[in-house]
């Protein structure tokens, strides 16, 4: 495929963030559908079951009904191209979803109108907060009985500290659900079951066109609805919403199809797009002419006949071209593009060129790893993708002896995808496996014995956390490394960890070695 490109500002690249069951697949299905990549709806996972069905230990997924992999879709409409990030849903995989979110340049927030805001829908926010990610709302399943507008709006406002503004209204909810009126272009949707909906262009919520329209209870509610809200919030800004200090409001329904037009417009038009990314020596900007991106996920077969592995790279500035020789930073070694990926719903195909704010696949061998800095260009690395303190430590045990190549070649795929974080302790020969959640243990049995055909459990280790350490001082962290013998490891990447038995017993080091950095996060060099 190939696409031409007049600026570097015509991509949109989001994620949908939500607490399961809040519409995330819904309205991800309805984007696609409305954005022209799919045909029918119901499509996107009718698709991802077979996919799903292919691989043994995807029968997780199935079997707990969540998505476990993320993936990337495309598709086109009003001139730009939207590339949307699938972030998994499951609280269990906060990690990988975490890395996803920094290869996005915007997010929609889904609610559910009855529940509001969810433990996930915190998290996710919080994360997209670090890194100022602008975020527009939609509050999903306005033909449910829900609760009503402003306590919906005052939610978001009090406990995200984020100024919202309305930008459309529901006339009536549930059984009384009417028709959404948009407050920033005047226009009123009413839904016909089983045809296209009516939009009525109006001179505003005045407009005797409404009365005609709607019912004489509705048009009042709404009237005395919208003046409230319009006194009550934040007017429309565009520039604090790129701040991530407002966020515009949408209501509308993924599984009746109302509102989905509107939230397509609202990141057409505000959504920005490729943002500048943080980076050292100095930050990359989508204007930069070299070719320049970053791996934020590594995943792998999913064609499980051949064990291929696509690390999805998000490009940050250039034009890439297929067959380019881009550096691994780092490394140093030069990988040839001969056949990046584009995704598009969840088609493959093989892309030509891409350019800032597309994700691309490729197909490596092991080569690259999450958190790589690949460019044509002087060497730059893209920062901020954290590893996260493991909450879970285990201890792998091999029940079959000679099987011990096998079960390191696997460890260390596996954390090369970031499934899990290998240690090797300082004394002993059993690894250690750290997690985020219980969920990753469960992927990660049931991989070793279907893909490596490697019989292993997990047993408890005696700790509980653990931190990345590192000194100024080498004779420091020599001494340290000295006297922690039995409670230190290194990780993949060689670097210093310290294990903890309790929070207690971290605390305890913390304060007696001042002279030693303990980090819950470890961001790539
Ligand atoms: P996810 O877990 O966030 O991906 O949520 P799903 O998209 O799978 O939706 C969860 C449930 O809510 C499903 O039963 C959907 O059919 C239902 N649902 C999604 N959107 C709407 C909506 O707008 N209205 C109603 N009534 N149900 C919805």
């Amino acid at each position: 495929m190939t696409s031409t490109q007049a600026s570097t500002q015509d991509r949109r690249t989001f994620a949908i963030i939500a607490h399961p069951d809040a519409g995330k697949t819904t309205l991800t299905e309805k984007l696609l559908l409305f954005g022209g990549a799919i045909h029918t709806a119901g499509e996107v996972k009718a698709r991802g079951q077979n996919r799903r069905a292919r691989s043994d230990w995807m029968k997780i997924e199935q079997q707990r009904g969540i998505s476990v992999t993320s993936s990337v879709m495309t598709f086109e409409t009003q001139g730009l191209t939207f590339n949307l990030l699938d972030t998994p849903g499951h609280e269990d995989f906060s990690e990988d979803t975490y890395r996803t979110l920094t290869a996005v340049d915007s997010a929609v927030m889904v609610l559910d109108a009855a529940r509001g805001i969810e433990a996930q829908t915190l998290k996710l926010f919080e994360v997209c907060r670090l890194r100022n990610v602008p975020i527009i709302t939609f509050i999903n399943k306005v033909d449910r009985d829900g609760r009503d507008g402003f306590s919906l709006l005052d939610e978001v406002a009090d406990q995200l500290q984020l100024d919202v503004c309305p930008m459309s209204w529901p006339i009536g909810m549930g059984a009384d659900f009417e028709a959404i009126y948009d407050l920033d272009r005047n226009r009123l949707t009413q839904p016909i079951r089983g045809e296209d909906a009516i939009v009525t262009q109006c001179t505003g919520t005045d407009d005797p066109q409404l009365d005609a329209l709607l019912t004489p209870a509705g048009v009042k509610l709404f009237r005395e609805e919208v003046e409230l809200a319009q006194g009550g919030y934040s007017t429309w800004d565009a520039e604090r919403y790129r701040a991530g200090d407002l966020t515009p409001v949408y209501f509308g329904s993924a599984l009746r199809e109302f509102g989905i037009s509107e939230l397509i417009d609202a990141l057409a038009r505000f959504a920005p797009g490729p943002r500048v990314q943080p980076a050292t020596p100095q930050p990359v900007s989508p204007e930069d002419p070299n070719v320049t991106g970053f791996i934020f996920k590594v995943q792998a077969n999913m064609n499980p006949m051949h064990r291929d592995r696509i690390a999805f790279m998000r490009l940050c500035s250039g034009r890439f071209r297929r067959g380019m020789k881009l550096n691994q930073v780092g490394t140093g070694k030069s990988i040839a593009v001969h056949s990046p990926i584009l995704f598009f719903a969840h088609e493959r195909e093989v892309v030509d060129d891409a350019f800032p704010g597309d994700i691309i696949g490729i197909p490596n061998h092991g080569t690259l790893r999450v958190g790589d800095t690949l460019t044509d260009g002087p060497p730059v690395s893209i920062t901020g993708l954290p590893n996260f303190a493991p909450e879970i430590l285990r201890r792998v045990v091999l029940k079959d002896p000679t099987k011990t190549k096998q079960l390191r070649k696997a460890l260390d795929d596996m954390a090369e995808e970031g499934v899990t974080q290998v240690f090797h302790p300082n004394i002993g020969s059993q690894w250690i496996v750290g997690v985020v959640g219980q969920l990753q243990l469960d992927v990660l049995i049931s991989r070793l014995e279907a893909e490596y055909r490697v019989d292993a459990a997990l047993e408890p280790s005696p700790w509980d956390t653990a931190r990345w350490i590192a000194s100024d001082d080498p004779a420091i962290m020599k001494a340290f490394a000295d006297t922690h013998r039995s409670t230190t490891a290194t990780d993949r990447d060689g670097a210093a960890v310290f294990m903890a038995k309790s929070g207690w017993d971290l605390n305890y080091a913390v304060e007696r070695n001042p002279g030693i950095r303990f980090t819950a996060t470890k961001e790539r060099e």
